[in-house]
Formats: C-alpha cells, sequence, structure tokens
C-alpha cells in the first residue's frame, strides 16, 4: 500500500509561531511509504522531524536508513532542511538523491551540498557518513524496483520543476507543486498595440496543450497534492509566480478522476484560523472527491 504523511506544508520559507501551529510551520517535504519502502519528496524544513522520526523507527528497527529523495526543483524552500537531516551524519545511510536542475552546469550535487560548506554551515559535505548518490533527472520513467515506479512531468514554474507520479500496486501518489496553469503569453486583446491574431491563437493552443498533459499525468491518481497557494482573487495578482490557486487545482483533479486531492504549499503568511476558514470553503467543494487541506502530521493512505 502506498501512503503519505506530511512533515512540511509550507510554501517560500518557514513560519514557526503562535498562529500556525495547527497546520505547522515547516516547508516542503513528504514521506512516502509503499508498504516498509522510503521515499521522501523534498527536503524543506519538514525533513528535520522526518529525521529524528526515522532515526527511532528504520534504524532502529533495520539498522539502516535507506531513502530514495526526489527533489521537485532547487529553490530554496525544498532543498534548506538537508543540513539537519539528522540520517546524513549517521555511518550505514545510503541515499540516492533524484531531481532536476535548469542549468546543466550547476550540477545537482553542487546545488545542495553547497549548503554544507564553512560559509553557511559548521560541517562540510565531505565530511557527512552517509553514502549520497546524486542522479540528475528530466521528464522520464524509473523502475525503482519491487514494483515501484515513479515517472515525471515538468510543471509551470518559473525554474525547472518536476511533478512525481509514484504507483505501485495499482494505486498512485502524484505531486503537482510548484505549479500554476500554463496561460497564453502572447497579448489576446485586439486593441493592445502588439496584437497579433496568429501569435494570439498559437499562444493559447500552446497551453491549452500543455494544461491538458497535466491532466493526462494526474489522472486517476489515488491522492493528488497540488499546490494551492493562493485562492482565485489572490492568483490574479500573482500571475507568473509559479503557484496555484484552491479553485484550479479543484477543477484539475475533478476533471483528472482524482479520489483524494490534497491542498499544499501554503502561503506562509495564511494564519491557522484563515486556513480554518478557507478549509471549510474549499474541501467541501466537490462531492465525489475527498478533498483535505495538508497539515503536519496527517497521513494519506491510497
Ligand atoms: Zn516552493
Ligand atoms: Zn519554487
Amino acid at each position: 500500500m502506498l501512503s503519505v504523511r506530511f512533515w512540511g506544508d509550507r510554501g517560500s520559507i518557514p513560519c514557526p509561531g503562535p498562529a500556525t501551529v495547527k497546520f505547522g510551520g515547516n516547508t516542503s517535504c513528504l514521506e512516502i511509504r509503499a508498504d516498509e519502502r522510503l521515499i521522501i519528496v523534498d527536503l524543506g524544513t519538514g525533513v528535520r522531524p522526518l529525521g529524528e522520526s526515522l532515526m527511532a523507527t528504520d534504524l532502529k528497527k533495520n539498522g539502516v536508513i535507506d531513502a530514495d529523495i526526489f527533489i521537485t526543483h532547487t529553490h530554496w524552500d525544498h532543498i534548506m532542511g538537508f543540513p539537519v537531516f539528522t540520517p546524513i551524519f549517521i555511518p550505514g545511510t545510503k541515499i540516492r538523491i533524484y531531481g532536476p536542475v535548469s542549468f546543466e552546469d550547476d550540477t545537482l550535487e553542487s546545488i545542495i551540498s553547497a549548503q554544507l560548506s564553512y560559509r553557511y554551515w559548521p560541517v562540510r559535505a565531505s565530511e557527512l557518513a552517509a553514502h549520497i548518490e546524486y542522479n540528475q533527472i528530466r521528464e522520464t520513467s524509473l523502475d525503482l524496483g519491487g514494483g515501484l515506479t515513479v515517472s515525471t512531468k515538468y510543471l509551470n514554474h518559473p525554474i525547472l520543476c518536476l511533478g512525481y507520479r509514484f504507483e505501485y500496486q495499482g494505486t498512485s501518489i502524484v505531486t503537482a507543486y510548484d505549479h500554476e496553469p500554463f496561460r497564453n503569453l502572447f497579448p489576446t486583446d485586439p486593441a493592445d498595440p502588439s496584437y497579433n491574431e496568429e501569435a494570439a491563437c498559437e499562444g493559447e493552443l500552446a497551453a491549452a496543450e500543455e494544461n491538458e498533459k497535466i491532466l493526462r499525468f494526474i489522472h486517476d491518481a489515488n491522492i493528488l497534492i497540488h499546490d494551492t497557494q493562493y485562492t482565485e482573487a489572490e492568483y490574479a495578482r500573482h500571475l507568473g509566480w509559479g503557484h496555484s490557486s484552491y479553485e484550479w487545482a479543484i477543477s484539475t483533479a475533478a476533471q483528472a478522476n482524482v479520489k483524494k486531492l490534497v491542498f499544499f504549499h501554503h502561503d506562509p503568511a495564511r494564519t491557522d484560523d484563515q486556513l480554518e476558514e478557507l478549509e471549510k470553503g474549499y474541501c467541501t467543494a466537490n462531492r465525489n472527491m475527498e478533498i483535505m487541506m495538508a497539515r503536519e502530521g496527517l497521513v494519506v493512505e491510497t
């Protein structure tokens, strides 16, 4: 069985404090389990408490921590927890890190391990006890063995960002953050001096095609974890920032026949009270689909 536990659900920057205790203040980190097998998605600050939990569970039980870690993209909120992930200091730990890079001369290893240099941190990457393997990936499908597969899809974000689709024993968990709808980048108003009818039509078609590809990627997912940093009204003021609205996530998930939709990548400025209000409004918006707000500690099974 596939399951996901949320250790960090915030976008952009950690936001601890009395106003965020219910939903949590840590940035992106998911613990996915395919039965016993461990998959981690993103190394946001939520990976610190996950690391402590693994020390008490996997290390005790198996004598070793073994994980496949998938990074959606290298924005800081998605990698900043790595230096405090305790298993990297434990001999015997085996981790394989997968993720995309936007510029080939910046390797995945150099971006992530640069955080462990004396400029930023008292321990250097070369001093880590764990065995760490880096794999730069793009749009692809990988067989992870034991019946577990993952496929990836380019999302719409200011840098190269991947959605992940994990499949195991006929069930699936899909991530689609940090992401916003693809849209026409050419002017569509004939009154605009730079309006060009042909370009406007092509732009519409290209955007529709890319959004269609996302629909196919998430189709029939048991669990979809989707970006919902904004409401639709807020999104109108943040076009091009690379994040979606609740409305978009619901309509996309419904069209794709998703079973369970989880709202994710909450705006760091959003308080518990505000998220509860949004939860009341949006989590009942579709009868055929279970909809929930990610919060630290939430576990969802396929
Ligand atoms: Zn982010
Ligand atoms: Zn980002």
